[in-house]
This record gives structure tokens, sequence and C-alpha cells, in this order.
């Protein structure tokens, strides 16, 4: 059997390793000329990791990565905590890591390299697929065309495999922007925090955490704004104009934006988006963020990816038809997907609260559970870092 994966991000590269681990003959086909990821970071959680436990991969992430101690909950302002909650590794069946991006990227694409060294092809940009009973053919933008069994569409959030299936679909501007910007710690007054900290504030938060073994600080900032941004990390910002939206913060936050290299600082605007009926049609599948495009405020959107590809594969390999295994595959990831998408939508409320009394109501049961029942709020985290989608005892 032959997979054509669309797109070399986290899911396509991950659903590439799955798929060769299973046997199955893999091309990705990318439409970038080479494989950056933007400089940011992004949160490894436990369930992705198990993942990367089954593929032998996890001591390359990890070595790349850092690993927070606790995931926090803060006042933005003041910096008042909310809940501190140490990372349980054994509760959760594997370790909670932060790494770059390009780290990420680097280390899924190296894998593939050396286990298939022609699975990768760069300046491959998909225009459009066919299907038959037999197979699926793709051309590229240069023509030139190429055939497999299966194909899968891991071309993120403006996918054009979903459009084809599916047709075109209208995000919604939620009214809120992300500022994102990596920073050395050494520039830092106050240094490291070696915890993964979501701040909250009226009408935006942040989320603060170290990267590459510490030698670097992610930040996130999200503000409700009426004028819709685009989507993607291209957009520039002005520095000022971050430092105006959390001025008055804690002094970590606003010590982290002096000290932000102005061409380092982008924005993206945050759109949301209705689940898809479906993600399969006959012989392609959706994957990631082309299949269950999410808000970030759980920071699981390409943990899901990763899930995706481990049951896609897995179905592939025990199932003898491809549209079954695609169904099946469905059928047992999209529930999950969907619930995720419903809680990182929720979640904008539950950061943004701009009354004091709503933030009373949210943050202060929040505040008794970390101090006095903290097993209420890692109950509450089960659900997404102790599942395991490869099916090993936590
Ligand atoms: C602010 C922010 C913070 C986030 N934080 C986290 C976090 O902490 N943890 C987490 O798990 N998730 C997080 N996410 C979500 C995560 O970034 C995405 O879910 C994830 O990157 C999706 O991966 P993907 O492989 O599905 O898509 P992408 O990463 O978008 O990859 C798609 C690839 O397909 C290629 N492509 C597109 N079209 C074509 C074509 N026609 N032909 C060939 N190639 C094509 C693209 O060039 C790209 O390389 C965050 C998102 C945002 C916006």
């Amino acid at each position: 059997m032959k997979a054509l994966v669309v797109g070399a991000g986290i899911g396509g590269l991950t659903a590439a390793l799955c798929l060769l681990q299973r046997g199955i003959d893999v091309q990705v086909l990318e439409k970038a000329s080479i494989l950056g990821e933007v400089g940011a970071g992004i949160q490894l959680p436990p369930n992705a990791m198990k993942v990367f436990n089954a593929l032998g991969v996890s001591d390359a992430l990890s070595a790349r990565a850092f690993t927070p101690n606790a995931v926090e909950a803060r006042n933005g302002e003041d910096g008042r905590k909310i809940f501190t909650i140490p990372i349980d590794s054994k509760r959760w069946g594997a370790p909670y890591r932060t790494i770059h991006r390009a780290d990420y990227i680097d280390v899924l694409k190296d894998e593939l390299i050396r286990q298939s060294p022609n699975a990768l092809t760069l300046n491959a940009e998909v225009e459009s697929f066919t299907q038959s009973d037999r197979q699926v053919s793709v051309t590229l933008s240069d023509g030139t065309t190429r055939s497999g069994d299966i194909l899968i569409g891991a071309d993120g959030i403006k996918s054009n495999v979903r459009a084809t299936l599916f047709g075109a679909e209208a995000p919604r501007f939620t009214g809120n922007v992300a500022w994102r910007a990596v920073v050395p710690t050494a520039s830092l007054t106050a240094g490291i925090r070696t915890t993964s900290c979501a701040w909250f504030g009226r009408g935006k938060h942040a989320v603060t955490y170290p990267l590459r073994r510490g030698e670097l600080v992610n930040f996130v900032g999200v503000v409700e704004q009426d004028e819709p941004l685009s989507e993607g990390w291209r957009e520039r910002g002005e520095l000022r104009q971050a430092q105006a939206d959390f001025q008055g913060w804690h002094p970590y936050i606003t010590d982290i934006l002096a000290n932000i290299a102005p061409e380092n600082l982008f924005r993206w605007g945050l759109y949301d988006r209705e689940t898809l009926p479906n993600w399969t049609k006959g012989r392609v599948a959706l994957l990631g963020d082309a299949a269950h495009p999410m808000l970030p405020f759980m920071a699981q959107g390409a943990a899901m990816a990763v899930e995706d590809a481990w049951v896609l594969a897995e179905e592939l390999s025990r199932m003898n038809e491809v549209a079954a295994a695609l169904t099946a595959y469905q059928t047992r990831r999209k529930p999950r997907a969907d619930m995720v998408v419903a809680a990182s939508r929720k979640n904008i409320k539950t950061f943004h609260q701009r009354k004091t009394l709503g933030q009373i109501a949210t943050y202060g049961p929040m505040w008794l559970a970390g101090s006095y029942a903290p097993s209420i709020i890692k109950r509450r985290l089960d659900r997404f870092y102790a599942y395991d989608v490869t099916g090993k005892p936590s």
C-alpha cells in the first residue's frame, strides 16, 4: 500500500512515521521549498508524547525540549496564583514537554529521512486530486502527477484537500488576536520560570513557558480586538502595541515584552469554524488542522494531529479495504477531536473574565480546588493528558 500525504507539518510528518512503522509506503508532498517552522514554541503534552514513545522519537524530542515542572494559572496583572499543578508524569503516562516548533519539525523530518530517504518531496504543491475505485492521483503545481492507494490531507487550517472534498467554509473571526514571540532567557531580569503558565486578564491572556532546555522563553499574548486580522504567522505588529496591550501587567510579562526583538514579533488572527460532519471520502482522509481546526486555548491542536496519525496508520494496517479503514479512523477520532475543539472554544471565556464578579466566580473555585483539592483539577486534565491512543496501559 502507498500513501500520499499532503503537507509536512507536525501532522503530516507524524502520519508518515506511523505509516512507515506499519510497513506502509509513504510519500509526503510539501509545498514549501524548505522545512522551517515559525520561530515559536509549542506544548507537547503527555498524550502526544505517548505516540512519540511508541515511534521511538521521544528521546530526540526531549533532548531539544524543556520539561516544565507544573502547569499554572495566575492573575495576569498582579501574578497572584490561581492554581499550580505539578506535572504528574506517572499519572499521565508520559512527561509534558515544551519545544521550539523548528526543533519539533526537525526531529520528525530527520527521522523520516533516516527511515526512508526519498519519502519527502519539497516544492511539491498539490493543486488537485482525483480518485477512482483503485487509486488516488494528485497533480502538482508544476503539472506532474503522483499516484497512490490513499491520500491524506494534512495541509493545515486552510486545507485545499478539505475544500475539494467538502467545499469552501466560512471561518468566523473570534475577535481575538494572538501575539507571539520568543526571547532569550538570559535577557530577562527575572530569569527562568520553570512552569507552563497561563496568565488570565480582562479581555486578554498570556501564556509563557521555557523552550530549548531553558535557553528561550515563549510568549503568546491573546487580546480581544474588533478589527479582523489575517490567519497565519506572517502578520507583523508594532511592538509598542503589544506592550500597550499588556501595560500594567505582572513584571515577568512586561519584562518579556521589553526584550522582544521587533523583527521576532508576529500576530495571528484567531478564527473559529464549524466542526466537519465527515473527514473522509473514499480513499481520501483529512488529518490534523485540516480535519479539526481549533482555537489554541487547550494547546492540543498538534497533539490531536499526532493522535490522528497513530489511529489512521493502525486502522489502515489492520483492514484490507481502504475506505472502511478510513471510516474506522474517523469513527475513533472524531468524538475526541470534537470534544477538544469545544473545550478550546470554552476557554476564551474562562481566560478573559472582564468583570470582577466574573473573575471571583470563575477563578475563586479554581483557586480553592488548586489549594485544597488539586485532584479535582488533575481529574479535569486527565481526559486530555492521560489518554493513550497507542492503547498501552499508563
Ligand atoms: C497561537 C497558537 C498556539 C498553539 N499552541 C499549541 C500547543 O501548545 N500545542 C499544540 O498541540 N498545538 C498548538 N497549536 C496548534 C498547532 O499549531 C496546530 O494544530 C498544528 O500545527 C497543526 O499541524 P498540521 O500538521 O495539521 O498543520 P500545519 O502545521 O499547518 O501543516 C500543514 C502543512 O501543509 C503544507 N501545505 C498546505 N497546503 C499544501 C498543498 N496544497 N500542497 C502541499 N503542501 C501543502 C503547509 O506548507 C504546511 O507545511 C497552536 C496554534 C496557535 C495558532
